[in-house]
């Protein structure tokens, strides 16, 4: 797609990090951003600017009542020196999809997508070489009116910023321990539990502190109405392995749709395992670890791909997953999944968008 992009590149470029394998995730930012403003109703042409600090009003409208919503998706360096992104058209859709939501004007989704795309390939030499790194890519959309009255703003700011990040498991999968939230709750029914906006994250904070305190890594969340059944953690959607079938929770509005959980979904049906999308409730759970039927339990998200959950926390007591190692089911989801992004395995799907060669 031939897009109206104006570059104004940096004069004065950042040192990059010298050391890969210390990135962490998004500590560091490169040296480009891509801009957009929506005024009087349209967006204007997107242009890449040197990265700098945004100025708003003190009552800039995203400051009080939070409009605001953003992607999370990743470019990666293969081992013949190209650059390639995983599923960028699903990630300017789901941004729509949160716009709506929070009442905030859509991105075109091929210009998003583009515009993205034109940043990485300028940014580059900030792709990071070593396996499992990535350039992290946060696209973000702000209200910005300078106005108290609460109302759907008239003018936003979309930008994108571009994030080096390290690998996600510098030793390898390691399962992580999850604590299942039964005193607060993350998104209710008619909620906006689906969109990725900010707000599903500021409610979420006191509880993963707590969790991190008594020695979990994140929560669990169950439904905000019941407590009764099995949504999603922190930033990542939930799947469990029970008599050898893939459950997940179904799409009702209040889980985040994840462009993994999607990936993984996909590649499970088309190699024949049986999938079910539905409710789980936290008894079934439990049942099943002490049955012996749960093999195994995961999280998905772009940020870790695959993480395996060794140890599941409910009312006080650990109940630990099959052996507490990494699952074959797991392990090969990864493999898949970073398989395709890497270039190792083929991209029957279509889902990579070529960077740069
Ligand atoms: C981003 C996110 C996920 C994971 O989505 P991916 O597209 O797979 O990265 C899951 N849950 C929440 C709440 C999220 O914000």
């Amino acid at each position: 797609m031939e897009i109206n992009l104006t570059i104004n590149r940096t004069t004065a470029p950042k040192q990059k990090p010298a050391d890969e394998n210390s990135l962490g995730f998004g500590r560091y930012f490169s040296d480009h951003m891509l801009m957009m403003d929506y005024k009087n109703g349209a967006w204007s042409q997107p242009r890449i600017e040197p990265y700098h600090r945004l100025s708003l009003d003190p009552a800039s409208s995203v400051l009080h009542y939070a409009q605001e919503i953003f992607e999370g998706l990743k470019a990666y360096r293969r081992a013949d020196g190209s650059i390639v992104m995983f599923r960028p058209w699903e990630n300017a859709k789901r941004l729509n999809r949160s716009a709506d939501r929070m009442c905030m004007p859509p991105v075109d989704v091929d210009l998003n997508v583009e515009a993205m795309r034109r940043l990485v390939e300028l940014e580059s030499d900030w792709v990071p070489k070593s396996f499992g790194t990535s350039l992290y890519l946060r696209p973000t959309m702000i209200a910005n009116d300078e106005a108290l009255g609460v109302h759907a703003a008239k003018d936003y700011i979309y930008y994108v910023i571009c994030a080096p990040s390290g690998s996600y498991y510098a030793t390898g999968l390691a399962p992580v321990k999850i604590k299942i939230e039964d005193q607060y709750a993350r998104a209710v029914k008619g909620g906006m539990g689906f969109a990725k906006t900010g707000g599903n994250y500021a409610c979420s904070i006191k509880a993963g502190d707590d969790a991190v305190k008594a020695g979990y890594s994140q929560v669990l969340w169950l439904d905000g109405e019941e407590k009764r059944y099995v949504q999603e953690v922190g930033a990542m959607n939930m799947m469990f392995v029970i008599d050898g079938k893939l459950v997940t929770a179904p799409l009702d509005g209040s889980i985040l749709p994840g462009v993994t959980r999607d990936s993984v979904l996909t590649i499970a049906r088309d190699e024949g395992m049986i999938v079910e999308e539905r409710k789980l409730s936290v008894d079934e759970l439990m049942d099943a670890i002490k049955d012996g039927r749960l093999t195994e339990a995961f999280g998905t998200g772009t940020a870790a791909v695959i993480s395996p959950v060794g140890v599941l926390c409910y009312h006080g007591v650990d109940h630990v997953i099959g052996d507490g190692n990494i699952g074959k089911v797991s392990q090969h989801f990864y493999d898949t999944i970073t398989g395709i992004q890497w270039g190792t395995v083929e991209d029957k799907y279509g889902w990579i968008l070529k960077v740069k060669d």
